[in-house]
């Protein structure tokens, strides 16, 4: 017999096609793979879109940051996605066939430990796997998911769009909300500068610069929920294309360092004494060095771009207070809740450009060249 029919009684083929990786080749491929079958904690999810991450690209690179790339051959890329509730396992709570959901992809980890609390890759029991990195993912049809990662997305969310949410989208929102966290003014008379704002390459249209960047295109999220909480908004970034999504995502000035060479004056004559915060979203160790020129006394730097190589500031600026360091991180699945929450009440709209799965080859080569805004995606029909 063909396919299987799931515990829901819906039929399914038996196989489908899914865009993996081959760490022995270090390259893309299309293959036919079997439906997954699920464990009683999962859920069978129908994706709708997946898009690809700047971090995906670590795949293809020498890897200095240590981690495990795909533990037995081929597996399947994307950790980022929604789709619609297929069957649910026997210990599955609140989710129902044909519910539309959302998910963070780290699995094999607890979900009630401390660590879990903060970010799950980190779980006391040391097992946690990263769906799409270490184990299978989500550029295929057909996935399985742990139902603790798992939100729903309300009905009227236009699935086409939705993917980036789930890790440039949850990591733009925690940066921006764990920063509000740190400030007492007024958003109208507060600024934040935004470093990367969206364009891929921020730092560079070099592929090594590029492929190390946590979420550069998290930046023209950031900027739509920064303003959404009324914040005053600086963006910088080298590349224009980006600077100008930065002010259709409602910056209210922009700089490009490349060409506004006086633009720390520039910032801080607008901004009084500088800015009360900056988010720095790029993979630059350049970009992170001079970002406390940007800020103000007291003003908070937010890790959320990730370079290779370690970052550099003078303990005496953070002895004195000069300004303060904090990180921010995509978070855990009560963060995402909020994220969706409040990205649906605030119309936050990611920029995708969609391909088929056929297509992904070329998709990856886009990101890699850096000239694309916004994110890539494949939407399955
Ligand atoms: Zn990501
Ligand atoms: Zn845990």
């Amino acid at each position: 017999m063909n396919g299987h029919t799931n515990t829901n009684g819906t039929h399914l083929p038996s196989t489908q096609k899914a865009a993996q990786f081959d760490p022995k080749t270090k390259s893309v491929q299309i293959n036919n793979v079997p439906i997954p079958s699920i464990k009683p904690h999962e859920i069978l999810v129908k994706v709708h879109a997946a898009s690809l991450c700047h971090s995906d690209l670590m795949l293809f690179e020498p890897n200095e940051q240590g981690l495990t790339l795909g533990e037995d051959g081929p597996f399947t890329m994307g950790h980022e996605a929604c789709g619609t509730v297929v069957s649910t396992g026997s210990e599955v709570k609140g989710f129902k066939p044909g519910e539309k959901i959302g998910w963070l992809p780290i699995v094999d980890c607890c979900f009630d430990c401390e660590e879990c609390g903060i970010h799950n890759l980190y779980c006391e029991r040391g097992t946690s796997k990263v769906q799409g990195m270490t184990v299978d993912g989500y550029f295929q049809q057909y996935c399985a998911i742990a139902w603790r990662n798992a939100v729903h997305i309300p009905d009227d969310m236009d699935l086409d769009c939705c993917a980036p949410l789930f890790c440039a989208g949850c990591t733009a929102f925690n940066a921006v909300t764990d920063t509000i966290f740190e400030l007492k003014g007024e958003p109208s008379t507060t600024w934040i500068a935004v470093i990367g704002c969206g364009g891929l390459g921020t730092a560079s249209s070099s592929i090594v610069e590029a492929i190390h960047t946590n979420e550069p295109s998290s930046g023209h999220l950031g900027i739509q929920y920064l303003k959404a909480y009324g914040y005053k908004i600086v963006g910088v970034d080298l590349n224009p294309q980006a600077l100008k999504e930065a002010v259709n995502s409602g910056a209210d000035h922009v700089f490009n360092p490349k060409t506004d060479t006086d633009y720390i004056t520039q910032i801080r004559s607008i901004t009084g004494k500088g800015c009360h915060a900056a988010i720095n979203f790029t993979n630059s160790v350049q970009a992170y060095a001079s970002t406390p020129d940007l800020l103000r006394m007291n003003g908070v730097l937010m890790v959320t771009g990730i370079p290779q190589k370690p970052l550099q500031f003078q303990a005496m600026d953070l002895s004195m207070t000069r300004f303060r360091l904090r990180g921010s991180n995509n978070g855990t699945t009560p963060r995402l809740e909020k994220c969706i929450e409040f990205s649906h009440k605030h119309g936050i709209k990611p920029h995708v450009t969609q391909f088929s799965l056929e297509e992904f080859p070329k998709m990856v080569e886009l990101m890699e060249k850096g000239t694309q805004t916004g994110r890539l995606g494949v939407l399955f029909k």
